[in-house]
């Protein structure tokens, strides 16, 4: 789960890191208040759910009121990377010399959180990662030991010359390692963390995900939850009984069975093919499942076939059968249906598929190559 830049520095700052002085604004005349409050210049900065704002035009030095009037009706609405900006982050507009990037994640190479900084940091950091990747320097913390003083003080030792501000990194490398362990964070990200001309460090920007599967225990956070169009979709589906997740390609995948949907999903892939989605109805279905996941597939424009592979286990084929038919005469379904039913009672299930003149295949391979090729006769 991921939360806006606002919400990343309220935390940082019930740490006590610094961050500037800022306020959340949902309309111009909000953001134009916020500037009179804070006194000008100001920095209106695009809040959405994904990076890169500032190379999209989404934050702004405003160093009048016509610029941060002007600012604010050009950012709100924008899009950027899918999202629609709808509030905006009025800050005040900091002098400063120079910008660090600083981040921890998990790093599975050495199986314990790790410290990434740079001196190089500000907009341009995914191409220092590219082309320069030595400049990003690589601290693995020993999950024993944690943080300790020294080594906080011998990251910002590899960081800063000027022994004020080593005393400064070493104290916020501490505080963003508590964070990331304290809120079960997979990332902590502070980019640009900037230098200001009085010499004092300060977070002009902030970045925070958090690990789902640890959510129950904050639900504080939790409750920061801004779900896009398909999180809320496979939330829906998890309501249902269903596990989706939506991909990029065009054939919509109906399993049985978590193992079972990976595998389809290779064996289209093999075939040359592209799943739309992950769908898993479960291991015992009832027609009411069939229905559900129909229409989840269906509600993707993307899908242009439908591939439903059945292995009766638990689940028995004509309970499928009997969910797909049902569900077939209570929808419009325009786009084809390849259907490959096996195990528990799949005689049954193919007769009364076949009796409701669906085509039936025989095998996982066979169901995958008849879904592609009715794909490109679409295309
Ligand atoms: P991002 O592009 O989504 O990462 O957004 P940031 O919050 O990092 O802002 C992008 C850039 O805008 C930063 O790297 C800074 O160079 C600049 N910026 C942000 N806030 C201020 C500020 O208060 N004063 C000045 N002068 N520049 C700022
Ligand atoms: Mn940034």
């Amino acid at each position: 789960m991921k939360i806006h830049e606002y919400q990343a520095k309220e935390i940082f700052s019930r740490y006590s890191i610094p961050v500037t002085k800022e306020i959340v604004c949902y309309s111009t005349d909000e953001v134009c208040a916020a500037a009179e409050k804070l006194g000008l210049p100001v920095v209106v900065k695009a809040q959405v759910l994904a990076g890169g704002r500032g190379k999209a035009g989404g934050v702004k030095l405003a160093r009048t009121m016509d610029a941060a009037r002007e600012a604010a009706d050009q950012i709100l609405g924008m899009d950027i990377k899918g999202y629609t900006v709808e509030k905006v982050l009025v800050a005040e507009g900091v002098k400063f010399n120079s910008e660090f990037y600083v981040g921890l994640t998990i790093d599975r190479n050495t199986k314990s959180v790790i410290l990434m900084a740079s001196a190089e940091g500000g907009v341009e950091i995914e191409e220092v990662a590219k082309d320069n990747p030595e400049a990003i320097l690589k601290f693995p913390i020993d999950p024993d030991l944690g943080m300790s003083p020294f080594f906080a003080r011998k990251i910002a030792f590899a960081l800063f010359s000027d022994f004020s501000l080593v005393k400064q990194g070493a104290d916020l490398f501490q505080k963003l390692y508590k964070i990331f362990l304290d809120t079960d964070a997979s990332l902590v990200e502070i980019n640009p963390l900037v230098v200001t001309d009085e010499g004092k460090l300060l977070a002009l920007d902030g970045k925070m995900n958090f690990d789902d599967n640890a959510l129950d225990r904050h639900p504080d956070i939790e409750a920061l939850n801004e779900p896009t169009e398909d999180e809320k979709k496979e939330l829906e589906a998890k309501d249902s009984g269903l596990t989706y997740i939506r991909l990029e390609g065009n054939i919509g995948c109906m399993v049985n069975g978590a193992g079972l949907a990976m595998a389809s999903m290779d064996v289209i892939k093999h075939y040359g093919g592209n799943p739309a989605n992950f769908l898993d109805i479960g291991g015992s279905s009832s027609p009411q499942k069939v229905i559900d996941a129909m229409n989840l597939l269906l509600s993707d424009k993307n899908v242009k076939v439908i591939m439903i592979n059945i292995f009766g286990g638990i689940t028995r084929c004509d309970d499928v059968a009997h969910g797909l038919v049902s569900a077939l005469d209570q929808m419009k379904v325009d786009i084809p249906i390849v259907i490959r039913l096996s195990g528990t009672n799949a005689e049954e299930g193919l007769k009364i598929i076949s009796d409701y003149n669906l085509p039936t295949v025989k095998s996982l391979s066979e169901a995958a190559q008849e879904a592609i090729r009715l794909v490109n006769q679409v295309n």
